[in-house]
């Protein structure tokens, strides 16, 4: 039996620095322009234009839209991430999204670049569910238990680079919600018919994968609890388990109901509901189309005029994507508001002073991902990126 090594409080700390239980920072140094400032938007433009080259920002597609404006590009976690490292001339990347991802930015761009996160508070708390030290507890216990040499670890990209150098060293991979299952039918080859998956750390995507794409049953899914000694499971269960799915969740995409889904059909004539995988499993198996956050832009994009969509995926981009395609009718998938709170941290006042700051010669909130633990995390994105297309 093994005991979680670390008491988790479910507290924020307040004041400077990082909280050492969690991915993100607690606060950021520096004044913060008052949001009420009629003259944000042309000091971000003089910022950014004092800047020139010397600066891309990232603007994830979960952005808030005043921040959208003024990103160089947009896209998800990974896209964002190989953007920044095709421009190595840009001695400053901001990356306006969350913190797991300015992290990736760091590991893929060079090391004269320096990655700048507006709010260090901006994290994540899918990727706060699985903690470094959580996930070595889960380790040993499956060494305890005697299938460990039979377990690949698979990452979603929504985690702490430690967590995806855990990967690295343990022989796993990481994920993103598009090529989940090339990268699970990789893990569940590497040691023959027996081999088990540990899935960190959003169990809906690892479980919409394995029943909806690879076939398997639910029943061949359990889900590790990394509050509860050994995972909250039998032996028996871990034997029999091919996917060990940690228990994470988006507290945003995990907000949506199959009954919604339910009343939505009954109410709206030829609506089609279209939904991320990180959404429940009851969600997935109603809806019409699964996708990532670029397959939900590509289907509305392609979509004729009058087509009829219920969108399940974070509230700016389906604002946004509604605002863009006037000729078809875009609703949302929940009657109530559902930003991720993490991701609109990042507002216009903080990436003015992002972008005041380094104009002023200041580099300021820098995410820097330690070596060792940059190495081990490069192995896990090569042994990604080295998948078929
Ligand atoms: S939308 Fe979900 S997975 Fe993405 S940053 Fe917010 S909480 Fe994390």
């Amino acid at each position: 039996m093994t005991a979680t090594s670390r008491v988790d409080l479910p507290l924020l700390p307040l004041g400077r620095g990082s909280d050492p239980a969690s991915e993100r920072g607690v606060d950021c140094p520096g004044d913060l322009p008052p949001a009420s400032d009629p003259a944000l938007v042309e000091r971000a433009r003089a910022a950014k234009q004092a800047l020139g080259d010397r600066v891309f920002v990232l603007g994830h597609h979960y952005q808030r839209d005043e921040v959208i404006e003024f990103a160089d590009v947009t896209g998800d976690s990974f896209k964002l991430a190989k953007d920044a490292a095709a421009r190595p001339d840009a001695e400053f990347i901001v990356f306006c999204g969350v913190h797991f991802m300015a992290e990736s930015a760091d590991i893929l761009t060079s090391s004269a670049q320096q990655v700048v996160l507006p709010d260090l508070a901006a994290g994540c708390s899918m990727a706060d569910m699985a903690r470094l030290a959580q996930v070595e507890d889960a380790w040993d216990a499956l060494v305890d238990a005697g299938v460990a040499d039979r377990v690949v670890p698979v990452t979603y990209m929504n985690s702490s680079a430690d967590i995806k150098a855990f990967c690295g060293r343990h022989g796993g991979t990481v994920c993103t919600s598009s090529n989940a299952r090339t990268a699970l039918d990789w893990a569940l080859a590497q040691h023959g018919p027996d081999t088990k998956v540990l899935f960190l750390p959003d169990q809906h995507l690892g479980r919409n994968t394995a029943v909806l794409e690879l076939g398997m049953s639910l029943e061949d899914c359990v889900v590790w609890n990394p509050h509860r000694p050994d995972g909250g499971l039998r032996p028996e269960q871990v034997r029999d388990a091919r996917m060990l799915l940690w228990q994470g969740h988006c507290s945003v995409h995990g907000r949506f109901t199959g009954e919604v889904v339910d009343r939505i059909r009954a109410e709206v004539p030829y609506v089609q509901v279209l939904v991320h995988p990180e959404c429940r499993h009851e969600v997935v198996t109603r809806a019409d189309l699964v996708g990532s956050t670029e397959f939900i832009i590509r289907q509305v994009e392609a979509a004729p005029p009058g087509t009829v969509w219920a969108i399940g995926t974070e509230l700016n981009l389906v604002r946004r994507l509604a605002a863009a395609h006037p000729e078809q009718r875009i609703m949302f998938l929940d009657k109530t508001v559902c930003f991720c709170s993490t991701m609109n941290r990042i507002d216009l006042p903080h990436l003015v002073r992002s972008l005041e700051s380094l104009a002023a010669g200041r580099v300021e909130n820098v995410i820097e991902v330690d070596p060792a633990t940059a190495e081990w995390a490069t192995v896990a994105l090569e042994r990604m990126l080295s998948l078929p297309g």
